[in-house]
């Protein structure tokens, strides 16, 4: 699904088939979790492929290489051309594209100086689907900040999210709401999440978790859209009254959800604000004008 025998990738300064790449199986990654990635998405747009927010996504890379004390050896200009250049070797235009950067052989729970750095893209069609989603509040915590960098994209993260995810699928449900290490609403496994309540918007503050690229694109949108969006704590119960919901992340874009814990939202999806939200949202990743949608 992610490559075939045309797959061309980045591999450490050099691009390789993806069929015939290889990796040792003593890496510090592997073995600990230590490494960091993006999931970045590339539009076909009326001026050709566009990467979406791309030196955002750069930028976040090296801030999480730097909160590994990885060194990262290409700069985010370099990391963006790199990427372009990965499309036009698979021709693609509407992409999902996966840096990683991934540490060599050390099995000490030390910095290791051996990097590699690895650029791939696929077709992927929107993760979470575009069903509405029932979503099942988590036994998991998201992790705390005082044992992370909760900002930083790191590949062992996300053990907690595939348990999150794992249960609430095992339990009938389509995804997990994680709270924070006080109760509060945290995000998604792999997505923020908002929530509508008499025509405002809730989301909650940078800190407990991932500082969404697609959440600040979100924020933007509601600025220019004159739609009143807060950051601010609250919890499963405040959103059991909500009106509607959605997930943001660059994989899911706008995901609407149907039901918290079975308690469904008062609003159809298509009158809520995440619904315009996800329109506005379609024609600024693929640069059309959105003065098509009017605001309720
Ligand atoms: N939270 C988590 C835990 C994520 O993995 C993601 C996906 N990167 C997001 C939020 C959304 O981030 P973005 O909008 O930058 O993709």
């Amino acid at each position: 699904m992610y490559f075939n025998n045309q797959t061309t990738i980045f591999l450490d300064g050099k691009w390789t088939k993806a069929a015939e790449a290889t990796t040792d199986l003593y890496t510090q990654s592997l073995h600990y979790g230590s490494g960091v990635f993006e999931g970045i998405r590339a539009y076909k747009t009326e001026d050709g492929a566009k990467i979406f927010k791309a030196k955002e996504h750069f930028e976040r890379l090296h801030y999480s290489a730097r909160k590994m004390h990885i060194n990262l050896p290409y700069s985010v200009e370099e990391l963006e051309k790199l990427s372009y250049e990965l499309l036009v070797h698979n021709q693609l235009e509407d992409a999902y594209l996966r840096p990683l950067v991934y540490l060599g052989q050390n099995m000490a729970l030390q910095p290791t100086e051996e990097v590699h750095v690895m650029l791939c893209a696929w077709s992927w069609d929107r993760y979470l689907g575009d069903q509405l989603l029932r979503v099942k509040t988590s036994s998991f915590q998201r992790p705390n900040p005082k044992s992370c960098f909760v900002e930083a994209k790191v590949t062992g993260h996300y053990t907690n999210s595939i348990l999150a995810t794992t249960e609430a699928k095992q339990k009938g449900y389509d995804e997990a709401l994680l709270l924070d290490m006080n109760g509060f609403v945290a995000e998604g496994p792999g997505a923020n999440f908002f929530y509508e309540k008499d025509d405002v918007l809730y989301t909650a503050p940078l800190g407990n978790i991932l500082a969404g690229i697609t959440r600040q694109t979100i924020l933007e949108l509601c600025n220019e859209l004159g739609v009143e969006c807060r950051e601010k704590f609250f919890t499963a119960e405040d959103v059991y009254n909500a009106d509607s919901a959605f997930f943001t992340g660059t994989a899911a874009e706008v995901a609407g959800i149907a039901s918290l814990d079975d308690h469904t939202f008062n609003l159809k999806w298509e009158d809520s604000l995440g619904y315009q939200l996800s329109l506005a949202y379609q024609n600024r990743v693929r640069k059309k004008e959105y003065k098509l949608f009017e605001l309720v």
